[in-house]
């Protein structure tokens, strides 16, 4: 059967965030896909993969959008949160910069997609840990006050990345069930 055909019982909007160049888009395609790849495809406007995952009894269809940086697509931006239920707040364990603009990308998120939306901070590529310029802890404080769980991740080794995406799947899931 093809995608389409497959039966779902519950579907979840799903919105990655974070500045350009983060690996918002090789985290998207290790997850539906299990590809990664060093090049980085300039994303135009916004797409969404999705994925099943079954859940108890139900199957829930992740549908996960991605875009290129909201500074370049300001049209877009209200249409691209509408009804998010769940965002992965991506920054790169290399760039302090990155961190630095998780407060701008966590306040988007709550304006345009909710209170009640699920968020993740994600500290990607864990890979790079040796060369890390942002500390665990401080991404931990940055999530702890906002009451949010954080994971590091490496979408070139894979770690993390499923669980990543699970746990943000999984407390929706418990959230709107
Ligand atoms: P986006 O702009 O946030 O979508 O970022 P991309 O997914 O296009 O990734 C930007 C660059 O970072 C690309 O060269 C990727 O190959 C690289 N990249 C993404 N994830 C990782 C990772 O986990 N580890 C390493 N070392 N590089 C990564
Ligand atoms: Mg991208």
């Amino acid at each position: 059967t093809t995608e389409q055909d497959r039966k779902y019982t519950h579907i979840f909007k799903i919105v990655l965030t974070g500045d350009s160049g983060v690996g918002k888009s090789q985290l998207l395609s290790r997850f539906t896909k299990n590809e990664f790849s060093l090049g980085t495809a300039a994303t135009i406007g916004v797409e969404f993969s999705t994925k099943e995952v079954q859940i108890n009894k139900d199957t829930v269809r992740a549908q996960i959008w991605d875009t290129a940086g909201q500074e370049r697509f300001k049209a877009i931006t209200h249409l691209y949160y509408r009804n998010a239920m769940g965002a992965l707040l991506v920054f790169d364990i290399q760039s302090p910069q990155t961190f630095q603009n998780l407060d701008r990308w966590y306040n988007e998120i709550r304006t345009h997609s909710g209170n009640d939306c699920i968020i993740i901070l994600v500290g990607n590529k864990s890979d790079q840990r040796h060369i890390r310029a942002v500390m665990p802890d401080d991404a931990r404080r940055f999530a702890e006050e906002r009451n949010i769980n954080y994971i590091e991740t490496s979408a070139l080794s894979s770690t993390n990345v499923e669980q990543a995406f699970l746990q943000l799947i999984q407390n929706i899931y418990q959230n709107y069930k």
